[in-house]
């Protein structure tokens, strides 16, 4: 049996139901979390509860039960679900209440559940790196609450998708804000560039991972706004993400990134990357 965590408790993942009336499943109204397991440990798991927190007091939704608490609740869905290497998928919703936009009474209590997923690794990708698609950013303009409603990245996802592509990388006008479920990093004259964490995209952890991993390593690094010209300039091009790690691109838009291979500096931030992994959740 799988369990799932639904309002606190831990129960059998087959009946964890939810009220058709959940301001989640009727307007999106909630945030969300996935966070990696490996060697059945949460790999920066702080990280992830703290950005929970936020996002959730960004929408007005107080969390029921605090980041400790939740913390032992999912390693113990970890562990009764023997997850060794997976995701935690978890979300808190503004609850069950008749279908109003505005907030419901105070009385109403959020909604919280998690469930796990195995997800082995080496990704497919993470040797030969992948292929993107560009695409305008329909998004709205609070893309770092980590919010359930996720049209925007659907729909540029599929595109990528039916292209026969891993990611779409998306834009507003000339500058490049994020991926659809990653954040996008540029390396030129060995200089790695992200978009800085404002509004426009999502505080990546893996982003922050790599950034303090750039910075303890010597590898100059800076957190600012790129064109997609400077895009199509770069020499290297990759995307990190909880689930894709540190992912090398090689096509985009069906043209070449520099030689069309993942480059030097690419390849060492993986390195640096699993050894910050191993570091903190055991040989991988
Ligand atoms: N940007 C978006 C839009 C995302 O959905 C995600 C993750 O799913 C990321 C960036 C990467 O964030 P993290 O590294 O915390 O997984």
């Amino acid at each position: 049996m799988t369990f799932a965590i639904l309002n606190g408790d831990l129960v059998n993942r087959a009946e964890a139901k939810v009220d058709i009336e959940d301001r989640g499943y009727v307007f999106g109204d909630g945030v969300y979390e996935v966070i990696r397991v490996y060697n059945g440990k949460m790999f920066t798991g702080k990280e992830h509860l703290e950005r929970f927190e936020r996002s959730s007091a960004n929408i007005g939704i107080h969390l029921p039960y605090g980041a400790e608490q939740i913390t032992g609740m999912l390693e113990e869905l970890v562990e009764k679900n023997n997850l060794q290497l997976g995701i935690i998928y978890m979300q808190v919703t503004r609850g069950v209440a008749p279908r109003v936009h505005a907030f419901p009474d105070q009385n109403v209590t959020p909604a919280l559940t998690a469930f796990t997923r195995e997800m082995p690794r080496p990704l497919a990708g993470l040797a030969n790196g992948v292929k993107t698609i560009l695409t305008e950013d329909i998004r709205w303009l609070r893309c770092d609450i980590k919010s359930l409603n996720l049209l925007g990245n659907i729909l540029a996802k599929q595109k990528a998708a039916e292209q026969g592509c891993y990611e779409a990388i998306q834009h507003r006008g000339q500058d490049v804000t994020e991926g659809s479920s990653s954040n996008i990093f540029i390396v030129k004259n060995g200089i790695v560039t992200t978009h800085q964490s404002d509004n426009l995209i999502l505080k990546g952890i893996t982003k922050d991972v790599i950034l303090q991993l750039c910075s303890a390593n010597n590898i100059p690094v800076e957190e600012q706004t790129f064109t997609l010209d400077e895009l199509a300039a770069a020499d290297e091009v990759f995307l990190s993400s909880t689930t894709s790690e540190v992912m090398p691109i090689v096509k985009l838009d069906g043209k070449k990134v520099g030689n069309g291979a993942p480059g030097p500096v690419t390849r060492k931030l993986q390195e640096l990357f699993v050894a910050e992994v191993e570091n903190q959740c055991g040989t991988l």
